[in-house]
């Protein structure tokens, strides 16, 4: 169908919009990806990366190594439409901070598109202890998935941090390219862990439904997380 000239005027192109799931992913697991999906919907997202940490700034270094950990979020992703295993912060010397995984993600789809960075209620109670945690806000809106197990008061700092940034609707996030505050109940939320997989997997006990078959396979055959 062809639009009068002026009805196309009047409807400028919706800017992109896409969201960075950060973690270990040591390894992924159903709750990663479930969410994944989930959070693509509610927002109406282009697409959601799934972003391994090379070297977490605030843990130990996992025992699996980057490319490892990486393998295995392609296995499970699989073909599953809008999730992509974004590898760039294996690309980048030194601890992986979000805020630099953000601005170069920024620097690739520009100013107008609304960029999301997703993390789950137990992260976000820690995130007034990240690096330059303002500088989150001014490249991106943060959405934090609800989850089973992590309900906790907020830090007086997190307080500080978020004050006059949340908003109750998706609508009104994607409203702004960024700065904004939205907590979303996601319809599945799973009590699963990486912690709770890695213990399993150390004990010789059954991870199966925790995490997609492949990655499943994968770990058995290679034994990882076995000692
Ligand atoms: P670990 O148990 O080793 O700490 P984890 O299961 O929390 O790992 P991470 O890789 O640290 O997994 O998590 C990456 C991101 O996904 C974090 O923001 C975390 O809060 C979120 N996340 C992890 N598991 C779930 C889940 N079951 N539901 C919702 N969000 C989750």
């Amino acid at each position: 169908m062809h639009l009068p000239l002026s009805a196309q005027e009047a409807s400028p192109p919706r800017p992109p919009r896409l969201a960075m799931l950060g973690g270990t992913f040591d390894p992924v697991h159903l709750g990663h990806l479930r969410s994944a999906v989930e959070l693509r919907e509610a927002l109406a997202l282009d697409r959601v990366h799934m972003v391994p940490a090379s070297v977490p700034p605030l843990r130990g270094e996992p025992r699996v190594s980057p490319e490892q950990r990486l393998a295995l979020l392609r296995l499970g992703i699989g073909d599953t439409p809008g999730l992509v295993a974004d590898p760039r912060e294996l690309h980048r010397e030194g601890p992986s901070f979000s805020a630099d995984t953000l601005a170069s993600l920024r620097e690739e789809v520009g100013v107008e598109a609304r960029l999301v960075m997703a993390l789950g209620q137990d992260a976000f109670l820690r995130l007034a202890d990240w690096h330059e945690p303002e500088r989150l806000f001014v490249l991106a809106h943060l959405v934090v998935i609800d989850r089973p197990d992590h309900a906790a008061p907020l830090p007086v700092a997190l307080e500080a941090l978020i004050a006059g940034r949340e908003v109750d609707s998706p609508q009104t996030l994607m409203a702004r390219p960024a700065g904004g505050l939205l907590r979303l109940a996601l319809p599945s939320r799973m009590a699963i862990s990486a912690t709770q997989v890695r213990r399993r997997l150390a004990e010789g006990r059954s991870v199966r439904y925790l995490l997609p078959e492949a990655v499943e396979r994968h770990l058995l055959a290679h034994d990882l997380y076995r000692h």
